[in-house]
C-alpha cells in the first residue's frame, strides 16, 4: 500500500482526494493507496507560496515538507485565470480582494472589474497544480485545468470561492450548483488528481521508493 501525505491545513482536501480515488477505482482502475494529512503540518515550519505560478508554488511546497518528512507528499495551488482580466487573479486568487479577504468579497471585485464585459469575452478557466515529491526529489507534476464561463450575478449554493460565478458550459450549470461528486468529475483538482493516479498506476514500483 502505497501513502500519500497531503500539504495542507485544509480536511476538505484531503476529503477529496480520497473522494477522487474512490471514483476512480470505480471506473474500474485499482491501485493500492492511502491518503492522509501530513503528519504535523500545522507545527512544522511553513512554506512561503512566491514563486508567481501554480506549477512553482505546488513544487516548492512539495518539496519544502518533503525535506521534513519521510515518505510521499503532495501539494497543491489553485486558482482562477480571467482572459480579459490578463489571467488576473491567477496564483492571488485567494487574496483577490487583499489580505484577509473573504470568498464574498473576493467574487464582488471580481463582478465590478468584469462589469460591461459580454459573454463572449467573459471565459476563465480554473488550474490546478499538485506536484508529488519524496525526500528533496520532485518525483512528477500534474495539471488540472477546468473551462468556464464568468455570470453576471452568483447562481448556486455549494462549493467554495469563485465556484458561484463560474459556469460549466457543458452542464449549463455553475461549479455552486453542483454535487460534491459531479464538481470533482469536471473540476480542475478532480483533472489534475486523475492525472496523478494514472501515473502512480503505470509506474514501477521502484520509482515510487
Ligand atoms: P487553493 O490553492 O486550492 O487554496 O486555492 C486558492 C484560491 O483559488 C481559493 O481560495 C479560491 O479563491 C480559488 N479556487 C481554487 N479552487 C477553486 C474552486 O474549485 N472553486 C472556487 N474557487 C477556487
Amino acid at each position: 500500500m502505497l501513502h500519500i501525505q497531503v500539504a495542507s491545513s485544509n480536511p476538505g482536501k484531503i476529503a477529496e482526494f480520497r473522494l477522487g480515488i474512490q471514483q476512480w477505482q470505480e471506473q474500474g482502475r485499482s491501485f493500492p493507496l492511502a491518503v492522509e494529512p501530513l503528519p504535523g503540518f500545522a507545527t512544522l515550519p511553513s512554506c512561503e507560496e512566491d514563486a508567481g505560478s501554480f506549477a512553482g508554488n505546488a513544487a516548492k511546497k512539495a518539496l519544502h515538507y518533503s525535506h521534513l518528512v519521510s515518505g510521499l507528499v503532495s501539494a497543491d495551488d489553485s486558482g482562477l485565470e480571467v482572459g480579459a482580466l490578463g489571467g488576473v487573479p491567477g496564483v492571488s486568487s485567494h487574496r483577490f480582494a487583499g489580505s484577509g479577504a473573504t470568498d464574498a468579497d473576493n467574487n464582488a471585485k471580481l463582478l465590478r472589474q468584469m462589469l460591461g464585459i459580454p459573454t463572449a469575452k467573459r471565459m476563465a478557466r480554473f488550474v490546478c497544480e499538485l506536484a508529488l515529491a519524496r525526500e528533496g526529489r520532485l518525483l512528477a507534476q500534474f495539471r488540472g485545468v477546468a473551462e468556464g464561463i464568468l455570470l453576471e450575478s452568483p447562481r448556486g449554493e455549494g462549493g467554495f470561492g469563485y465556484d458561484p460565478l463560474f459556469l460549466d458550459p457543458e452542464l449549463h450549470k455553475t461549479f455552486a450548483e453542483l454535487s460534491r461528486e459531479e464538481k470533482l468529475q469536471r473540476s480542475h483538482r478532480g483533472r489534475a488528481l486523475r492525472a496523478l493516479l494514472d501515473w502512480l498506476a503505470a509506474q514501477p514500483s521502484k520509482t515510487l521508493q
